[in-house]
């Protein structure tokens, strides 16, 4: 009986803990499913995200209820869109650590860190470029890179459920927030890969930047759905954010579509 008892509670605790990592993976990609793992394992090539064509709905749609719906009121900031300040052509320092002397992961997962920071700029011509630095800057907000310190729920071993995630820090679940003016209250931001335990592939990189860019909710092009780390539809939806000012409200987002 005391043995029972105890497993009850050990099932009571790990419902609540399982309940928090629902709430950080709607809010902030905590979870990042098995299969999203599972795809895109080629260390080259600019991933496997499939081609979809969503109508100019859709995707206010999906950056209503990823970004503008996120957070409202949070830092007292006004309604509308939220994310890196300035447009067009927002730079974006990327600090990507130089990986340690014969870290074959740190090697690879800085391989693909260049690989998805070359499709986003790709993609996203005109509207935003994202530098890649070595060195990290010494003022002004930066995204942060950072090796083996993907937030994994405490007792928690899902750990390929938890193989990245964007926070406010390393090893934490703590979300990017939005600002009092619609820009990012976190400096720098970081994109945690790895903890170890799991298999971080081109996509889930692909995917999380979407995260450091203001895509806070998973939604059906961007992660909601198995193997949809990120879809074509995923990159429309990042273009619309950048290609309307800071603070537009779903009412007057004008869609943008990302270059082919
Ligand atoms: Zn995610």
């Amino acid at each position: 009986m005391k043995i029972s008892y105890t497993n009850m509670r050990y099932t009571k605790q790990m419902i609540g803990i399982l309940g928090l990592a629902v709430l950080m993976s709607a809010c902030g990609g905590g979870g990042d499913s098995d299969a999203l793992n599972n795809g895109g394992n080629a260390s080259t090539g600019p991933g496997t995200g499939a081609t979809v064509q969503a109508p100019d709905a859709q995707i206010v749609a999906y950056l209503k209820s990823s970004n503008i719906d996120f957070g409202p009121g949070a830092n007292g900031r006004p309604e509308g869109t939220w994310r890196w300040p300035g447009t067009p052509d927002r730079h974006i320092a990327v600090y990507l650590p130089t990986p340690a002397a014969g870290n074959a992961t740190e090697v690879d997962y800085a391989n693909k860190v260049t690989t998805s920071v070359s499709l986003l700029n790709a993609k996203l011509s005109g509207l935003l470029v994202l530098d890649l630095t070595a060195t990290r800057p010494a003022s002004g907000n930066f995204i942060q890179v950072s090796y083996l310190t993907s937030w994994v729920p405490p007792g928690s071993t899902d750990y390929a459920s938890y193989c990245a995630n964007v926070a406010t820090g390393p090893n934490t679940g703590s979300m990017i927030m939005p600002d009092a003016s619609n820009g990012i209250f976190s400096a720098p931001v970081y994109v945690n890969l790895g903890n170890g335990h799991c298999n971080v592939t081109q996509d889930i990189v692909t995917h999380e930047f979407g995260h450091a860019l203001g895509l806070a909710n998973h939604f059906a092009s961007f992660g909601d759905a198995p193997a949809n780390a990120w879809t074509t539809a995923y990159f429309d939806v990042l273009a619309t954010l950048y290609g309307n000012p800071p603070s537009t409200p779903a009412a007057n987002i004008v869609v943008k579509r990302a270059k082919n």
